[in-house]
């Protein structure tokens, strides 16, 4: 049997450092399962802004809505096993609402809820037992796999990831600029690794890498050298 500790390799990052992308990557090349878990917070942000719910004003109505939901990654139908979809009450989540600039705007807000927090702890950690998994996340180093055997901190600068939001044009708003995006992302990192529970941090045994002036192939390169030696 492999040992549990092989089985994860954690990607923790700020906003649009580029984790997703070579976190993806990283898994087909590793005949593994991706599991993005900032899709699991984007979604119950946007089952709470299509309740209406008061996101900051009103922890306990969004802490309540969490019993109408079920929430899982579950392989994909189409025979592509290891491309899990994100379901909700059963159905995938709709990929172009969780990624809104609206859902953008509210979900550190969501994720600083520590029951929230909690609720998704075994969610996430189910997916372990589907074998080699690659994780991204905030707190999937430090929280959720402790004991993984690779953890990886992505980081890029605030203008480089600023930049590279703006190219994937789906998740901010039809005026924004430079500087606002990055104002957005500077205000959400602030609020993420200032939490009380499962601030944004590397794990004290985590590789960071900067991404700022690193093409995509550089840093899977590098991931696969420390993986591999
Ligand atoms: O990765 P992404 O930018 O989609 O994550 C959206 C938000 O979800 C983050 O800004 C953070 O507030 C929250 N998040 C988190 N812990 C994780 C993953 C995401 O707090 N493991």
């Amino acid at each position: 049997m492999t040992s549990p500790l092989t089985k994860q390799i954690t990607v923790d990052g700020p906003a649009a450092s580029g984790k997703s992308t070579v976190a993806r990557r990283l898994a087909e090349k590793l005949d593994a399962y991706y599991v993005n878990t900032g899709e699991m917070y984007r979604a119950i942000t946007a089952v709470a802004l299509t309740k209406g719910t008061r996101i900051d004003t009103d922890p306990a109505a969004v802490i309540e809505l969490l019993d109408e939901i079920k929430l899982s990654f579950r392989p994909s139908p189409d025979g592509q096993e290891k491309q899990l979809i994100l379901r909700i009450n059963d159905v995938p989540v709709d990929s172009s609402l969780a990624r809104s600039p609206a859902v953008t705007d509210k979900v550190s807000a969501i994720a600083k809820i520590p029951e929230v927090r909690q609720w998704l702890v075994p969610r996430q950690r189910e997916s372990a037992a589907l074998g080699l998994i690659v994780m991204e996340g905030r707190d999937i180093g430090t929280v959720i796999f402790p004991d993984a055997a690779h953890k990886f901190f992505i980081s890029a600068s605030p203008e480089e990831r600023a930049r590279r939001r703006l190219a994937q044009s789906d998740e901010t708003g039809a005026n924004a600029d430079i500087a606002s995006v990055t104002n957005e992302l500077i205000e959400r990192d602030r609020i993420d690794s200032t939490r009380a529970v499962a601030p944004l941090k590397a794990a004290p045994d985590a590789v960071t890498i900067d991404t700022t002036d690193l093409t995509i192939d550089q840093v899977i390169d590098k991931m696969i050298e420390i993986i591999r030696t």
